[in-house]
């Protein structure tokens, strides 16, 4: 079974600062935990994606935010809002971002890659339609959605969003889209403040999942599970998309959820065992959030490990 770990260069060109808790050691934390583990580093296929392009982008985001995005880039950076950072490379970095996860949504249908962990940033599941938020420019897990949908006539995507924080932006690009269903676990109250569990959506396909922090870890993986399973009741998807958040993880900075890397393990495995019998494995991950690096390095080699 290959699978891809793909990434792009210009990801590392999103400069935020180091103080920023989204800063360019999270992702190169990731490819040094993976030197470290010489069995899954020379088993998995390494990919470099493309960029996306602005019509691409487009399937989710309004043209005048993309562009708004790309001219703050040229004119040397700014920000979106007080959390959200613009740099001189986040359009290059963005679109890579991006851009990774459409290479993967490729390669899942042409059967040349079945699964791939796309270690990007920044991450993506808070950008709105036409605003920029809570670290994120572009909605890489929504626009592969759409994406998936109108380049390979996917009938049924499925998103999986295991971040601690609601996935407020992936709702808001799909959510008016019959063939995406969008499953979000986290926590609540927290960061957006969105995400009832009963906002399902003007459609009703959205299955919002909160839950309070410092539970026992096994509750928040059956949680998630079972609303997964409900989402997929006589609907099979033709495609997994997992907005794969190591925020989760116990410890973070950022989240009061208490995973560990087996529970990681046991999400990733349990998705993997369903994409085999919905769509053939067809399953593409995306980073999003995940504040220590070094766990985070550490979550995605077991999440790399559990997807082959
Ligand atoms: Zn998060």
């Amino acid at each position: 079974m290959t699978v891809a770990y793909v990434s792009h260069s210009d990801c590392g060109r999103h400069d935020t600062g180091w103080k920023h808790p989204e800063h360019v050691g999270r992702l190169r934390a990731i490819p040094r935990a993976l030197r470290n583990d010489f069995d899954l580093f020379d088993t998995i296929e390494h990919r470099e994606g493309r960029h996306a392009t602005a019509e691409e982008i487009g399937l989710a985001h309004d043209a005048a935010y993309v562009e708004q995005v790309r001219a703050l880039a040229e004119a040397g950076g700014g920000r979106l809002d007080g959390d959200t950072v613009v740099s001189e490379g986040s359009w290059d970095a963005a679109t890579a971002g991006a851009g990774c996860v459409l290479d993967a949504i490729d390669w899942a249908f042409d059967g040349s890659v079945v699964r791939s962990f796309c270690a990007v940033r920044p991450p993506g599941h808070h950008a709105l339609r036409a605003a920029g938020m809570g670290f994120c420019l572009f909605g890489n897990i929504g626009i592969g959605a759409l994406y998936a949908r109108a380049r390979h006539a996917a009938a049924r995507v499925l998103i999986v969003d295991w971040d601690v924080h609601h996935g407020n932006g992936t709702q808001d690009l799909v959510q008016h889209e019959p063939g995406i269903r969008f499953v979000s676990m986290h926590q609540s109250p927290w960061y957006p403040g969105s995400g009832a569990a009963d906002d399902r959506g003007p459609r009703g396909t959205i299955w919002n999942v909160p839950m309070a922090p410092d539970l026992v870890p096994q509750v928040y993986v059956d949680a998630l599970l079972a609303a997964v399973d409900a989402a997929t009741a006589q609907w099979t998807p033709d495609l997994v998309l997992v907005s794969a958040g190591f925020d989760c993880l116990a410890g973070d900075p950022l989240g009061g959820f208490t995973l560990e890397l087996e529970h990681i393990e046991a999400l990733t495995r349990a998705l993997v065992t369903r994409a085999e019998a919905w769509c053939g494995g067809r399953m593409v991950t995306a980073l999003e959030g995940g504040y220590d690096p070094v766990r985070l390095g550490d979550a995605c080699v077991t999440h790399l490990r559990a997807l082959r």
